[in-house]
């Protein structure tokens, strides 16, 4: 099957490669979109080290082609959770499949999706309604990652939700905490057309990203700072950022993946101010079938968050895009027709 694989850091070529066999309890889905995000980029450049020759690709719609397992059928259209999971474990056992220490991230740790077919366990599939096309159903796995970082944090109708960072998953973000009832969402970016954009998907509030920030927020919160900041940049002054403008006993989000093992943060406030600081690793399967039905309710859209489309053979050139920094860049999706 035709694949584009990656051979060394830097080193993306498309090649025939043998088309993976379906074992029992796995589906051979052909793979019809998929999407790009920061993590294939690191993988791409070698700042996340796996072993070659890998085909990547984690965010992956398609269709059942072949079925070795119950409950899915050729000709089902799904949408593919990349995180897999021992189910044995102590954290499994727990129902932290995402936390499990033996799991794996399809597009990783083992070959992915920018390919022609992938075969994975049926049980990471997952059927998609009529309403949800495949070509922007490689955002759900974005959305479920943003979906399981909002459940740890609670967030009560009327309270004020603030959310640094209007990239897809801020984006995702500011939606997810609209359906739940936050009273005042405000969106946080240097970009004008992704405020713009933020708004449009039901941002009350947004601010231009900079040193007013903070203050605009104390003054759209009533003095007070907002009840929940998500964090969803991963750059460290943004952290710093969100702990000033998050109330006393207020919670914050870091959904931002930050690389820096120790940094200066304004700690004293973390205290003062009595924070709550939350984590959130991936998603869990029920996120999928949760998520599909946010879509339906019409509580979530993706549609607006795809600016650009190109062939599965552009993949480099669609990575580079990735790292460009640019104002229009949201979601990247490959079209593997
Ligand atoms: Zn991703
Ligand atoms: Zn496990």
């Amino acid at each position: 099957m035709h694949a584009i694989v990656l051979r060394a850091p830097g080193q993306l070529a498309p090649d025939d490669i043998a088309r993976p066999a379906p074992r029992a309890g796995d589906v051979l889905v052909r793979i019809t979109h998929s999407g790009l995000c920061g993590t294939d980029w690191k993988i791409f450049n070698g700042a996340i080290p796996v072993q070659y020759p890998l085909v990547m690709g984690h965010e992956l719609a398609g269709e059942v082609v072949a079925s070795e397992a119950s409950g899915l059928a050729r000709g089902d259209r799904v949408i593919i959770d990349p995180v897999l999971y021992c189910g044995q474990c102590f954290h499994c056992r727990k129902g932290q499949t995402n936390l499990c220490p033996h799991g794996k991230l399809i597009g990783r740790d083992c070959d992915g999706g920018f390919a022609e077919y992938a075969a994975v366990p049926a049980t990471q599939a997952f059927r998609l309604p009529d309403s949800i096309p495949n070509r922007i159903a490689p955002l759900l796995q974005v959305a479920t990652t943003c979906l399981h970082a909002q459940r740890l944090t609670p967030v009560f109708a009327g309270e004020s939700v603030a959310v640094i960072g209007l990239g897809v998953s801020g984006q995702l973000h500011v939606q997810l905490a609209k359906a739940r009832g936050a009273s005042v969402v405000i969106g946080i970016s240097r970009s004008r057309f992704k405020n713009e954009m933020a708004r449009a998907l039901g941002a009350d509030i947004t601010i231009e990203a900079g040193a007013g920030a903070v203050s605009q927020v104390l003054a759209a919160t009533g003095g007070r700072g907002a009840d929940v900041v998500i964090e969803s940049t991963g750059v460290l002054p943004c952290v710093a950022e969100s702990i000033r403008m998050a109330r006393f006993g207020g919670q914050l989000l870091l959904f931002g993946i930050m690389s820096a093992r120790e940094a200066a943060l304004p700690f004293y406030d973390l205290y003062f101010k009595e924070l709550t600081l939350r984590n959130a690793r991936a998603a869990k399967p029920e996120d999928f079938a949760d998520i599909i039905r946010l879509m339906e309710r019409g509580s979530v859209q993706l549609e607006p968050l795809v600016t650009h489309r190109m062939p599965l053979d552009r993949l480099e050139q669609a990575l580079t895009l990735v790292d460009d920094g640019a104002e229009r860049r949201l979601k990247i999706i490959l079209d593997h027709s």
